[in-house]
């Protein structure tokens, strides 16, 4: 076929008749563009798509390895699904891997669109996860591609480095202040404040279901009342004692009845919260109006979403502060920089999860994300062990309360897989254990 018939095949040449351009000039263009279209480069095929669990500090990890056609160019994607890892592989292995083998690893967008879709149904934790894996590391293989670090195909820095809040806990008020104290000489300057376990199971009597033999011997227990009372008295004296200058977040984790979550946000206004997060389960979404309209506490919600029904309507809404969702678990970076891109116009600001059940390499994709986009919130912190260091390579850093990433291309960091492989999943599948009210209703975080 010569250019004329390429014209004619792509329906220009009544549009170039009519606006009077000389045909030969508007063919050149469209032949180059065609040219570039059909006969560029040749297209980067993926070769292979699988699954490495690992779990060099006891924490169960997952991360996809894309393969491509070109040697030696290969990329990285968090897939770290805690509780249910062994799906997440299957999805990945059987189910994705013949998918994208064969088809073009530059057209990253095309990709996730079409693996999204091509479950039929979707949304899932397992499958985004599954998803997030062959997103990311079509991210890094960009990026290496390109020869720049992810945050540049982005847009570039808005910041020279991720702040960072970090986590401090105690049994009583005194070791939550030891612990803040320690953090700020650290350099943080954001902390967050748990007494205790979730739901500070320790503050609550024994239970009666245990008494009445209800449920397991170890299901966990939490009392609403001595949790409310113990976390206003926390703030009291970590702001007394520590001074207005540090800035204090705190987890509800949803455990308590909506309406107790509204009572306590409003009590605990006067400490001036940086934010309050997961006041309400997923399933309760329709509470933050009535959050909203009683206080102006700054609110984080999201790391249990799946689905862009659960996060659209809060932030067009302008019901959160701080979107913080657990960007494998939502299927990728791809999807996490449009929340972001939503957020912007409703100043809802981002707060991603960043917990040790994140892999190094999504880490290292918050990060990122979080260098480029205007609206960053704050980042939780993570200290990698060492193990989890020598598999790992290149792993985000932290220095004086900041995430810092390498300049390499792509996100960064590499995998020893010989080592990876040393690190099998701990015997214990790892679900979520019970936890009980006093008389065994079962509570939902
Ligand atoms: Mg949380």
């Amino acid at each position: 076929m010569d250019r004329r018939d390429t014209l004619k095949s792509l329906g220009l040449g009544a549009i170039v008749g009519a606006l009077g351009i000389r045909p030969s000039l508007a063919e050149e263009a469209t032949a180059n563009a065609y040219a570039r279209a059909t006969t560029g480069l040749p297209p980067l095929k993926i070769t292979n798509v699988k699954a490495i669990l690992t779990a060099p500090n006891g924490i169960r990890l997952c991360v996809v390895k894309v393969e491509t056609s070109e040697a030696g160019l290969y990329g990285l994607g968090c897939a770290t699904f805690n509780q249910r890892p062994l799906p997440v592989a299957v999805a990945v292995d059987e189910y994705l891997r013949p998918f994208a083998v064969g088809r073009d690893a530059d057209n990253l967008e095309d990709l996730w669109q079409n693996a999204y879709t091509s479950s039929y149904w979707r949304n899932g934790p397992v499958l985004n996860n599954a998803l997030s894996g062959l997103d990311q590391a079509l991210w890094d293989i960009k990026g290496k591609r390109a020869n720049m670090p992810v945050y540049q195909l982005l847009g570039g820095k808005c910041r020279f480095a991720v702040d960072c809040y970090t986590h401090c806990s105690g049994r009583d008020v005194q070791a939550i202040e030891e612990s803040v104290r320690r953090a700020m000489q650290r350099g943080f300057r954001h902390i967050r404040i748990q007494q205790g376990g979730y739901g500070s199971p320790h503050l609550a009597q024994q239970p009666d279901f245990q008494e009445a033999d209800f449920g397991a011997r170890d299901d966990a227990h939490m009392d609403t009342r001595a949790y409310v009372k113990a976390t206003l008295a926390m703030f009291e004296h970590i702001r007394t004692t520590c001074g207005d200058d540090v800035e204090l977040l705190h987890d509800i984790h949803e455990r308590i009845p909506p309406i107790e979550a509204i009572n306590l946000v409003k009590r605990l206004e006067p400490y001036r919260p940086f934010f309050i997060e997961d006041p309400f389960s997923p399933e309760d979404n329709g509470y933050f109006r009535q959050l909203r309209q009683q206080t102006s506490v700054p609110i984080a919600m999201g790391e249990l979403f799946n689905n862009p029904h659960e996060w659209v309507g809060l932030i067009s809404e302008r019901l959160i502060d701080f979107i913080r969702v657990h960007i494998s678990q939502i299927g990728g970076l791809s999807v996490a920089r449009k929340i972001a891109t939503l957020g912007e116009w409703f100043n809802v600001r981002s707060a991603w999860h960043g917990p040790g059940d994140v892999s190094p390499v999504g880490h290292a994709a918050n990060a990122h994300l979080d260098l480029a986009i205007w609206n960053f919130g704050i980042q939780e912190s993570v200290n990698f062990g060492e193990r989890t260091r020598e598999v790992f390579l290149g792993a985000p850093t932290m220095e004086k309360g900041y995430m810092c990433v390498n300049e390499a291309p792509g996100f960064g960091v590499d995998i020893d897989e010989k080592l990876a492989a040393k690190y099998p999943l701990p015997d214990h599948p790892g679900y979520w254990s019970p936890v009980r009210r006093p008389d065994g209703t079962a509570v939902r975080p």
